[in-house]
Parts: C-alpha cells; structure tokens; sequence
C-alpha cells in the first residue's frame, strides 16, 4: 500500500475514517467503508464508474447484490427505530433497563428511570471476539440515554475495571457529560483513561466516599464499601418510595472458612434494617459452588513461593488484580528483593494507585527491567503483564525471545497467578510451551499446592449471603451469560423468593416496577441494544455490514476484476486486470483465470450486443452474477467480487 496521492483524497472522507486503497498500474482505488463509491486518478478514465460487490450464495433466489441488499437494510432499522417511541415511565413507576452486561460478561450498565430522572450505573466495555474481527472493542449502546440527555442527572461507576469504565470516555460524551460519581482510586483510573481521548471534553467528575449522600435529581442516593480485587469499590443504595434499590458492583465477601470477618459484617449491617424493593446483582461465578476463596489464602500462597524461590521469580497477574499486586511488591520488599514493574497496563495501574496514595513502595524498590543483571537473581521478582497469552504481553515477548530488554534464563521461576479466561486457552498453553523451552520453572493455577490466584467475584455461597441479607421484594440477576442469570434466578427461588418478582433481562430489557412498587414487569418494548463497536475512530451499531464483510473475507477472500469497456463498440479494449486476496493462489490457477476472462469478456458482450447507451449497471450485475457462480464451482470458496468497470 503506498502513500495516498493527494488529489484523490476523498473530500467526504473525515479525518480519521478508514478507508482502503490501492493501486493497480495507473488506477488508484480508493474506497471507504459503508460508502460505496470509487474514485479513480485519471483523466481518461472519468466518465463512468460503478462499483458494487457481488457474493455467491447457496441459498434460493441466490446471487445478491450485496450493496443493494445492504441499503433496504439500513432502510428497515432505520423505520423500526422510529415507529417504536418508546413512552417516559407513568408516574410512580421505577424503570430499569439494563444496557449492558447481560447476555454477556462485560460493558456492563444499567439505567434507572424514575420521574425526570434518570441515573445510570457503570459504562464498561468488551473487548473484540472472533465474531468481530478488526473491531477495537465494544461498548453498551447509548441511544436510548441520548434520546433522553436532558434527564441523565449522573453516571455512578462502582469500581475501576475495565467492564465498569472501559465506556466512560465515549459515553460520557454521548449522553451529555453529567456529573460523574465514585471514589477515589476509580476516579483516578478513569482520569487515566480520558488522557488517551484528548478530542473529548474532560470528565465532570465528583469523589464521593461510601458515606457520601448524594442526591441525582429527585433520588437520593447512598454507597457501601464491597470487597473485590480492586480497592475503593462502591455498592450503591438508591431510595425509592417503596423501598431501596441494592447493587453492590462486583464482589466477593471476606470471609475465613464461611465465616464472614466482622469488618465486612459492618459494611452490610444497614442492610439488617434497610427495607429492599429491588436487589440487581453479579452473576459471574453463579456456577461456583461454595465461598470464593479469599484474597488473603492466595496473599499467604504468593509469599510462601516468593521466601523458598532461590532464583528469579516472574509473577503474572491480571494487571486489574490491584489489591494483590500491590501486595507482592510488599513482600517482595520484605524480603529484600528488587521489583521490577513490566507492561503498560501494570505500569499504569501501579502508578495510578501510587497518585491515590494506597501503594507506597519504598524508594529504591522499583527498578526498570533493564537493570535486572546488576543484581543477584535472588533479590529480583518481575512482574509482567501477560498470563492470558496475549500475543504482545511483556511475557509473551520474554517467552518467544522477542523481548528487546529481557531474557528469561534457567532456573527462573514463573508464577501465572490467574485463572484462564475462557477462550484463551490455546493462547496460554502456546506460551506454557514456549516457556518451557527455556527451562524454566512454571506454577499456574491448577498445579500450585500454593493458592496463587482467586477470583475477584462471589461463588454461591457468597451470593446466597447477600439475598439472605438484603431479602429483596424484587430480583434481577445482571452481570453473566444468559444461563448464568437463569441459575442466578433458580438460586433466588431456593431461597424462597416467587418467580413473579424475579425477571431475567436482555440487554435493552425495560423493567417497571409498578402499582405502587407491588409488581415488576417486563414492557413489550425494547431499548435498542446492539453493540457500538469501536473502530478506529468510529462509532456505532450499525457496523454489522462492514463485519460481516470482514468475516466473509477472512474466509473466503476478494476477487476484483478490472474491465475496460469500449462506450462506442461495447467491447473490452483490452484484457481484465484481475486482483484478488486470500482467495486462491492466481499464479497456480493460470487455467482458472484464462476463463475467468472468457466469462467476462463473453459477459460484457451479451449485455452491450444491441444496447445504446450502454448499461453499465447491468453488465456489472451480470459480472458480478456470473464470475461469483463460476468461482463457487470451481473451488467451492464464495469470495466477494467486486466489479470495477471504466468506459473510455
Ligand atoms: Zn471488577
Ligand atoms: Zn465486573
């Protein structure tokens, strides 16, 4: 791909919006997602330009033109969005509707609608799949927030992870910046965060401690403090007239064998006394039978390790488990040993808690990596980002030797203090195997005798704990999979609750409670809740198409055929440039491409023979038609061809 030439730049193009290009001999093609036109650099070459993609399908009625197809689409969305307003809850009623983190770990938010207020909790964020390739990541769709700015009186952000703020930049800016509520270390982070969105107007942020009051219009508001894996996280009281909504945020309890330490009982004492109309809460490890184990048996485990390791210790944690590492480097000190800190979101966190004032190395504790070697391998332990085998990770550069600072030696030993987050356990077990190689000594999560990781969210024991605890009226299981809030829900009836107060949402679900906070009911309508994808630059829940195109090309490829059309005889002047990606081999397939340019010189003269004008849409359906049939029957691959046809 070279340079774009400065006179085909697309003036419709904005800054920042991708687009694609390439050169074939003196033709530049230049085009950009969702916009389906071409320019062409040349003169000669200017009186008609058409372009449209063309994929075979085996279904009936089975060559479409697919930008055609995609436009009636559009269209349809389009007309349902605003054939279905949406009406402002009755009054008295209290509206729930979670945006996000149902039906999925991840971006997770909520909003809650009572009178002229709205207040939504959390803006978090997801990072790709495999089904959505080439996108950065994805966060809760807004609209229905957007369609309603004047009313959002505040964002409240329990904790600092990502699935909570990862949103906040790009919410927070399409629903009207309100006033944005958490404590401390999570204001911090999202500070952070802003710094890489410098195009946005800064956060209107406002620390609150877990006894702040707040009020957001009409509601008022309370906080608790909840355990988990990141210190300052918030579980949130809303007042209603019918009695308070709960939701903690994410969290486990602190307990020893069972028991839950009397600190912690003190956090959720007020609930013995606080009447809960509505409980909304985590259903991560809802298949987890027992308590999660606390977070001191695996503080206990990493310092047992880092006493008896005689060599260099690596350790690997979820750069989000802040409240563990902060204790290595503890240990680490107490043992004198030197820490050094490597990968950009450990960095980052570490120095995040450091400005919060919650970790205090001492002076001389932190060392960059490159001054591993001036000490003795007993006085160094490395923390490095990476246990999920992320392809970049500190330790996945250290273990395939692409590290530009370090190197991992014999007789290291490699701590992964983390679970395995489902789907990357190929990832993990290729960097198991590549660090291995080096001879190195490797204790993960299932081979320990030590405790090394724990879980940051409550398993079943925990969880009943808390209905026991708040004995809501009303029940609705958020953050997890579908199936895991059907098991939350199956949990809640165990307990006693009825399953009329309990409902299991979708993401975009609109919840009421109504008569006077005596029913909770599920409205017909939906709060539009397709992904906003982050791409680049772009935002928005209508990518599917350009997805959709990236997945059919991953597979199946591109086939694009060039053809120059004679306006006056309707005949090719000269033989089709033919240009394709990922789909066959061309070099190997002389044969293949031989007819390839029979068909479409044969194409093109059946649709000009007798016609004037000549219609170039139609020999570019026939094209598209004929040349995506073909290429099926002989190699059974549906690559998308594209024709592009220039008259002189
Ligand atoms: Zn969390
Ligand atoms: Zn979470």
């Amino acid at each position: 791909m070279n340079e774009i030439p400065k006179n085909i730049q697309n003036p419709k193009l904005k800054s920042g919006q991708r687009f694609s290009y390439h050169k074939q001999g003196n033709i530049h093609v230049l085009h950009k997602t969702q916009q389906p036109t071409i320019k062409i650099n040349n003169p000669i070459f200017h009186k008609k330009i058409s372009r449209g993609s063309y994929q075979y399908s085996n279904t009936k009625g089975n060559r479409r033109p697919r930008a055609e197809a995609q436009g009636i689409q559009n269209k349809t969305a389009f007309i349902k969005n605003k054939a279905n307003p949406i009406p402002s809850p009755e009054k008295g009623v209290i509206r729930i509707i979670p945006l996000g983190g149902v039906e999925e770990i991840g971006k997770n938010m909520t909003a809650i609608e009572i009178g002229n207020d709205i207040i939504v909790i959390d803006a978090g964020m997801q990072f790709k799949t495999e089904d959505t390739p080439g996108i950065d990541y994805i966060i809760p769709n807004t609209t229905y927030l957007e369609e309603r700015k004047d009313k959002v009186r505040a964002m409240i952000v329990t904790h600092g992870h990502l699935d909570h703020i990862g949103g906040i930049p790009l919410v927070m800016s399409r629903i009207g910046n309100p006033p944005l509520y958490s404590r401390n270390l999570s204001i911090l982070m999202m500070k952070k965060r802003q710094e890489e969105f410098s195009h946005l107007p800064p956060l209107n942020t406002q620390t609150i401690e877990k006894d702040s009051v707040i009020y957001a219009g009409d509601i008022r508001i309370r906080f608790f403090g909840v355990t988990h894996t990141m210190p300052d996280s918030l579980g949130i009281v809303i007042e209603t007239p019918y009695g308070s909504i709960i939701t903690p945020g994410d969290y486990k309890l602190d307990q020893i064998d069972g028991v839950v330490t009397p600190k912690e009982e003190k956090e959720y004492a007020f609930l013995n006394k606080e009447k809960v109309l509505l409980l909304m809460t985590d259903s991560t490890n809802i298949e987890n039978e027992g308590f999660a184990l606390p977070e001191i048996k695996v503080h206990e485990g990493l310092e047992k390790l880092i006493r008896q390791g005689t060599g260099r210790i690596i350790i690997s944690a979820f750069a989000s488990s802040i409240t563990r590492l902060m204790k290595i480097v503890e240990v680490a000190e107490s043992f004198g040993k030197k820490v050094v800190l490597d990968g950009r979101s450990l960095k980052t966190n570490m120095e995040v808690c450091e400005q919060a004032g919650i970790f205090k190395p001492k002076k001389g504790t932190i060392i960059p990596v490159e001054d591993v070697d001036k000490y003795p391998p007993n006085k160094i332990l490395i923390m490095m980002t990476g246990a999920q085998g992320e392809e970049f990770s500190a330790l996945s550069r250290a273990a395939n030797k692409t590290h530009k600072k370090f190197t991992i030696r014999s007789g290291d030993t490699i701590i992964l203090s983390s679970s395995i987050v489902p789907g990357n356990e190929i990832a993990v077990q290729h960097l198991k195997d590549n660090l291995s190689r080096h001879g190195v000594h490797i204790i993960s999560y299932h081979t320990s005798e030590e405790y090394i990781h724990a879980t940051g969210h409550g398993n079943q024991e925990d969880i009943k704990w808390l209905h026991r605890k708040t004995h809501p009226k009303f029940f609705i299981p958020i953050h997890g999979w579908h199936s895991m809030l059907v098991k939350h829900k199956e949990i809640a009836m165990s307990l006693g609750m009825s399953e009329e107060n309990i409902i299991v949402p979708d993401n975009g679900s609109i919840i009421e409670i109504v008569d006077n906070g005596t029913k909770m009911i599920l409205r017909k309508e939906k709060a539009p809740s397709g992904p906003m994808m982050v791409d680049g630059f772009s935002i928005g829940d209508e990518q599917d198409v350009v997805i959709r195109d990236r997945v059919m090309l991953a597979q199946d490829g591109m086939f694009v055929l060039i053809a120059t059309i004679d306006s006056v005889t309707g005949k090719l002047r000269k033989s089709p440039d033919i240009i394709s990606r990922g789909f066959i081999y061309l070099k190997e397939n002389q044969e293949l491409l031989h007819q390839v340019r029979l068909i479409i010189k044969k194409t093109v003269e059946d649709e000009t023979h007798g016609v004037n004008p000549i219609n170039f849409d139609s020999i570019k359906t026939a094209l598209g038609d004929n040349i995506s049939k073909f290429l099926f029957q002989k190699t059974a691959k549906r690559p998308i061809v594209i024709p592009v046809l220039l008259s002189i």
